[in-house]
């Protein structure tokens, strides 16, 4: 099974996921947890580039790396988990892209789409959860955990209204793909949610 988690920084998806790993895992699932970018050595030095030159980067060069990291990240390590019979729990993937490199930076949304599935073989999720969140209530989140403010910082408040209606859009598309969750609610409740929607596609 692959479950991936998608939404903008501060929503939560590193959270989700962890609690989604701790549960499967007391229930005896093999897991294994990664994400993107860097989920692999190569992804760790691909992701130093898109990050470092973030806002320099020409978006069809960005959009490219980010599906250099995919490609490599999905042969090598999730295509094998989940042939195993592993569950893999991944923090971003296609729809990021999509996103980001597509509404974001107003590249085609099905160049970037083909693209990524280009990249991995045609790789789509089992579930993906979406963790929906005002860019101004994330603001204010990552603040108030005194996170570093500076990922946000860097694009305009367009990019990240943007980017919220680029996955709300995935989500529309594809509804029996996402389970789509208001980032405001508590955590423990999210995680209640998530877990029934796992539940229900390992069967
Ligand atoms: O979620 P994570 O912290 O790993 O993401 C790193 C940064 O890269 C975030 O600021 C995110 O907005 C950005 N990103 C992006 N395009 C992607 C994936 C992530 O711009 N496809
Ligand atoms: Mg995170």
């Amino acid at each position: 099974l692959f479950v991936t988690f998608e939404g903008g920084d501060g929503a939560g998806k590193t959270t989700q996921a962890s609690l989604l790993e701790q549960w499967l895992k007391e229930k005896g699932r093999r897991v294994v947890r990664t994400r993107e970018p860097g989920g692999t050595d190569v992804g760790v030095r691909i992701r130093e580039i898109v990050l470092h030159h973030r806002g320099h980067i020409d978006a069809r060069a960005e959009a490219l790396l980010y599906a250099a990291d995919r490609a490599h990240h999905i042969a090598t390590h999730v295509r094998p988990a989940v042939a195993r019979g592993d569950v893999v729990i991944q923090d971003r993937y296609l729809d990021s892209s999509v996103a980001y490199q597509g509404a974001g930076r107003v590249l085609d949304a099905d160049d970037v789409r083909a693209l990524s599935l280009w990249a991995t073989d045609g790789l789509l999720p089992d579930l993906t959860v979406l963790l929906d969140l005002d860019p101004a209530a994330a603001r204010r989140r990552l603040d108030a955990d005194d996170k570093p403010f500076d990922r946000l910082e860097a694009e305009k408040e367009d990019f990240h209204a943007r980017v919220r209606a680029g996955f709300l859009a995935l989500a529309a598309a594809e509804p029996r793909r996402f389970l789509v969750l208001d980032a405001e609610t508590a955590p423990d409740d999210l995680a209640a949610l998530v877990r029934e929607a796992v539940a229900e596609r390992l069967g």
